[in-house]
């Protein structure tokens, strides 16, 4: 058995910088090695993904920075799964990342006649051995953490039976599962690996590239650290799971007569929250038809990245600084949302274009007349050249999002009798509003134009407003589809699901929309294939290499403009590491109000009495002090709304995590006052609280005052009788069977159609007001 002698990885706990490094410095100067050699071997039974990027990265960017090689090695012992295919797209996605391999490209299998010489030498010196117990025997008989194993009645054949066992296990005269060739280890070893781990084992399957004439195939330890000794590798890298198989690698590589000793290091493979990345599970999403395929944009596959417009660049930057540690955790996804961002902004023209368009019409802009602007590019880079003509005329689309009939505080966007700027064009005033006959939806603004103000900053000594819309001529407008990609997850760890639920069912319903009708400056007829733009104020978007065609470009959305990293990375009290992961976050949930309060540090405590005192339930004080940043949003929401403390304590307890579904309050793009001016909402009537909840929604999606979003939806109650009797006769006349229960003494029905009004109402009537007419026509 072996002995670990002490690394020098030990000595860096950091993780600020890479240990790996640091070794490789320190066996340069010793000369234990002259030139390092890395390797990157994926198993090709998949794509390649994020966390893959992570390794080739670290493997590729060692070997170029100490000026060694990283060798490109497909795994492929395991015939049942591995495919060409595969195959290839490892090797192209390894290319876009920008890394070379050169000539070093190796098969796993182009080894299997030595690892079989291998495995031959070690049973000639009795260190390895043909067992005949079933697979299960084998796991009982090699015992538990706590009692050793015990050896198999087969553990001590002859070396002539052994060879000959392996020779006709070779030739195929045994079925699968009638023997395996074993390691002879130590059966007492703490380290289950070292207990006559398996190395050869019968599989009668085709294998892509030596077809049938294997029928023994070896397994992952054996071949791997062979491998790695065939090649010279100098520092074998890979993830932490492979800590307890170190020893077993040490054990092969020392007793096989091979050229080089290499050696194991592990760091902390890279997860993501709303990510999963086993290639087994990609695999489901892709066979079971959750997404369109391998490279489909919302998969954290290379090849699904590389489709959505994420540059390499982005990824190894990111990967640079997520670095190499030692300890594994989850790096949020919008960290990486930040790195995308940054590339593109530097390497994307600006275009407009209008997702969710409402036309305007200039009242004072002649009808036949167009102007053709010249609009670079680069707008804020003018060294960076390049230009296009934006025709505009009369008629031009803005986003809807952009007006609101009753706008709140420092609404810097269009409104009735406000002005804004449009984006390199004029200053624009709104006169009227035209709403749709039946919803009352606006459908259209009447505007006029201050022909003075043409340019940027205004002819006339730069008359400003404060807001600047982007638009897009009607007439000019080019009509194409723009696909709005969300997170495939709606879970921030999807991989962690209760038994017995299905991990798919965090998929994102809405991880993928179509901007309906969306109008796009028409320039953008001729974006090719591969091309990033930032669309305006609105996000960066690539056009989709597959399904564009000439002329007729299709959109991906890369990522919005909204970086929402900024705000998670700020420091913020209390630090991180009092945040408590979901699973422990759900016990604390079974737990009774007094456990919760024992299991708080005073200083919690002394919160819970705080909010106790101001009129809150103990339950409702005790989350409140348990996550200071829900704590914090009350005191704010309070604040601002302090006539109602508890009806913004029951908003921020009950429906905010449920409209949050695990997210962190910290991602919330509103504040505290924004709750506050939502209950205030509530309160006066303005809303109901069935419509309230759908409020919340909209704010977590855009962010954006409450008040503005129930004028820009028209979700305003409805307290005016005269348009809710109308419903209420309605349902009278549609459930004469129930009005006769009702007045034959069934009073209990006046629920039933207080509900009905409502739901006809789309949860707009006041209910008080629903109930008083219902009992009086009802009499
Ligand atoms: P998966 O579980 O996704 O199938 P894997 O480890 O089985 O991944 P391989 O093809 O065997 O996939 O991996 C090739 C290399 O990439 C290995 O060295 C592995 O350690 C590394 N790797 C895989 N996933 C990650 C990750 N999330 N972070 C960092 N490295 C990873
Ligand atoms: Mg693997």
């Amino acid at each position: 058995m072996t002995t670990n002698a002490r690394r020098p990885d030990e000595r860096d706990e950091s993780g600020a910088q890479n240990f790996i490094a640091n070794i490789i410095e320190e066996d340069l100067a010793s000369g234990r090695h002259s030139r390092v050699v890395t390797r990157f071997p994926p198993e090709p039974n998949g794509y390649l993904h994020i966390g893959h990027v992570k390794s080739i990265c670290l493997n590729f960017g060692l070997a170029r920075d100490f000026k060694g090689v990283c060798h490109l090695r497909m795994d492929d012992t395991n015939p049942t799964t591995e495919d060409v295919e595969y195959v290839e797209n490892i090797q192209r996605d390894v290319r876009w990342l920008g890394f070379d391999w050169a000539d070093k490209l190796f098969y796993a299998s182009d080894y299997f006649d030595r690892l079989h010489g291998f495995a031959v030498e070690l049973i000639k010196k009795g260190k390895a051995y043909v067992d005949s117990l079933s697979e299960t025997e084998i796991r009982e008989y090699r015992g538990t953490v706590t009692e050793p194993g015990r050896p198999s009645p087969y553990r001590d054949r002859s070396v002539e039976e052994n060879l000959d066992l392996f020779e006709r296990m070779r030739k195929g005269e045994f079925p699968e599962g009638a023997h395996v060739l074993r390691m002879k280890g130590d059966l007492a070893s703490p380290n289950m690996k070292m207990r006559d781990w398996p190395m050869y084992r019968i599989k009668r399957a085709h294998h892509y590239r030596t077809g049938d004439k294997w029928c023994i195939y070896p397994l992952y330890d054996f071949a791997h650290s062979l491998s790695d000794a065939i090649e010279g590798i100098t520092h074998s890298i890979c993830t932490l799971e492979f800590e307890n198989n170190r020893e077993l690698y040490d054990w092969f590589v020392e007793n096989v007569d091979v050229p080089a000793r290499p050696r194991q290091y592990e760091f902390a493979r890279l997860n993501l929250t709303y990510t999963v990345m086993s290639k087994r599970k990609l695999l489901e999403l892709v066979k079971g038809g959750s997404v369109r395929g391998w490279d489909d944009p919302r998969m954290p596959t290379i090849a699904g990245m590389r489709r959505r417009g994420v540059t390499p660049e982005a990824l190894r930057a990111f990967c640079e600084e997520v670095g190499v540690a030692k300890a594994n955790s989850t790096v949020e996804v919008e960290k990486l949302e930040h790195f995308i961002r940054g590339d593109l902004d530097r390497r994307s023209p600006r275009v407009m274009a209008v997702l969710r368009p409402l036309k305007v019409v200039l009242e004072n802009y002649p009808e036949d007349r167009v102007e053709e602007f010249d609009v670079p590019y680069f707008p804020d880079d003018a060294a960076r050249g390049g230009a296009r003509k934006v025709p505009f005329c009369r008629e031009f689309y803005i986003e809807k999002d952009d007006f609101a009939l009753d706008p709140p505080d420092k609404w810097h966007r269009l409104a009735p009798g406000r002005e804004v700027r449009l984006r390199n064009a004029y200053i624009i005033k709104c006169h009227d509003v035209i709403k749709h006959p039946d919803t009352g939806e606006v459908v259209e603004l009447r505007c006029t134009y201050d022909p003075a103000s043409r340019g940027e900053g205004g002819a006339e000594g730069g008359r400003k407003v404060k807001g600047t819309l982007h638009w897009v001529s009607v007439r000019h407008a080019l009509r194409a589809e723009v696909r709005l990609y969300d997170r495939l997850f709606r879970d921030e760890r999807p991989d962690l699901v209760e038994e017995g639920v299905d991990w798919k069912t965090g998929l994102n319903p809405e991880s993928l929309a179509v901007a309906e009708g969306a109008a796009l400056e028409p320039s953008l007829a001729t974006a090719e294939p591969g091309k990033h733009f930032q669309f305006e104020r609105q996000g960066f978007f690539f056009v989709d290499p597959v399904d564009a065609k000439p002329g007729a470009p299709v959109f991906n959305r890369t990522v919005s403009l909204k970086d929402s990293w900024a705000k998670i990375a700020e420091p913020k009290a209390p630090p991180k590491a009092q945040e408590r992961p979901k699973a422990e976050e759900k016990a604390a949930k079974r737990l009774t109000p007094e456990e919760r309060l024992a299991g708080l540090d005073p200083a919690r405590q002394a919160e819970v009495q705080r909010f106790e005192g101001r009129g809150l339930g103990r339950e409702e004080a005790i989350v409140l002090a348990e996550d200071p940043a829900l704590g914090r949003l009350f005191e704010e929401a309070a604040a601002a709304h302090a006539s109602n403390l508890r009806g913004v304590a029951s908003l921020v307890i009950n429906e905010l995590p449920r409209a949050l579904k695990g997210k962190s309050v910290e991602t919330l793009p509103f504040g505290g006052a924004a709750v506050g001016e939502l209950v205030a909402l509530i309160d006066d009537r303005t809303i109901t609280p069935t419509i309230a909840k759908e409020v919340l929604l909209a704010m977590l999606e855009k962010g954006g005052s409450p008040r503005a979003i129930v004028e820009q939806k028209g979700m305003r109650q409805v307290s005016d009788a005269s348009a809710i009797e109308p419903i209420v006769d309605r349902v009278i006349a549609e459930h004469a069977g129930e009005v006769a229960r009702y007045r034959a003494g069934n009073q209990k029905l006046i629920g039933f159609f207080v509900g009905r009004v409502m739901k006809l109402s789309n949860g707009k009537a006041n209910a008080e007001l629903v109930n008083e007419l219902l009992t009086r026509k009802l009499g």
